[in-house]
């Protein structure tokens, strides 16, 4: 099966041409449906390049990506958002929630722009904000919800094309524990149950326990992930020591976020 999303010898140089940064140096990368792939990493490492760009929303510098089997490296800025729309529901690290919207017109915008008739995209809203526990605030504006209320109407608003491929930009970060756990366990559901391939940053190690895979990205480049990792041969006494289980990890409702 073709993945969903195959990246190939990535690149990213923002301000090419002057002193530039190198944010993304040659990465390799396969997601496929019905998996939730976490993207960890230190500030800096080029998680949200990475994701930007396989969300359609960045272009790259050099290197491949294709999206359910189609390249859009090539593609122009003007063709890009058609395939977003089309495959990808992104959640913005800062939720980009439109401020003079409210939660349900946040929802029925993407419907929009899908051209589903507009009684139709307001039942489907409603629906979308009821999965995710904001039955009761159809009507508020984004002033007047919290964060963790802000970050559920983002991914709601994410889900309501139905896309195939869902990327998140530390979607935990902003929220309690509670709220994080549901809003993870959402996620993993979307890959298990529905098929849908979940790649979504965090440099919150509690999220660990919901993924498939952790990838490891430093300094632009994708390095081994610590987890898991098979012992090494040589002097392997000591290194099979240091990687026997995963270490213990604070999880979601124990320790609190
Ligand atoms: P992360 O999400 O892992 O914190 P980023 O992808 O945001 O990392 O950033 C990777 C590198 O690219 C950093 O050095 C950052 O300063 C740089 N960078 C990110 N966005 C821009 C931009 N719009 N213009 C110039 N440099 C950028
Ligand atoms: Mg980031």
């Amino acid at each position: 099966m073709q993945p969903a999303i195959a990246v190939r010898e990535l690149t990213k140089n923002y301000n090419e041409g002057t002193s530039g940064t190198v944010a993304l140096r040659g990465v390799d990368l396969d997601v496929h449906a019905g998996e939730l792939v976490l993207l960890m990493g230190p500030s800096g490492s080029g998680k949200t390049t990475l994701l930007s760009i396989m969300g359609c929303i960045l272009s790259a510098t050099s290197g491949s990506v294709r999206i359910a089997g189609k390249e859009v490296t090539c593609l122009s800025q003007k063709l890009l958002p058609a395939i977003r729309l089309e495959h990808i529901g992104f959640v913005f690290q800062g939720f980009n929630l439109f401020p003079t919207l409210t939660a349900s017109e946040n929802v029925e915008l993407m419907l929009d722009l899908k051209r589903v008739p507009k009684k139709e995209a307001k039942r489907r809203a409603h629906e979308l904000l009821d999965q995710v526990g904001l039955s009761d605030k159809y009507d508020s504006f984004p002033a007047d919800l919290s964060g963790g209320q802000k970050q559920r109407v983002a991914i709601a608003r994410a889900l309501a094309g139905d896309p195939e491929i869902v990327l998140a930009d530390e979607p935990t970060a902003a929220l309690d524990s509670h709220t994080g756990r549901s809003v993870m366990e959402m996620m993993r559901d979307l890959a298990h149950d529905r098929g849908r391939a979940v790649v979504i940053v965090t440099h919150d190690s509690r999220v660990l326990e919901f993924a498939d895979r952790s990838i490891r990205i430093e300094d632009g480049l994708i390095v081994q992930p610590p987890y898991g990792k098979p012992p090494v041969a040589v002097g392997a006494e000591v290194l099979t020591q240091h990687f026997v289980g995963a270490p213990s990890l604070p999880a979601f409702g124990r320790g609190g976020i």
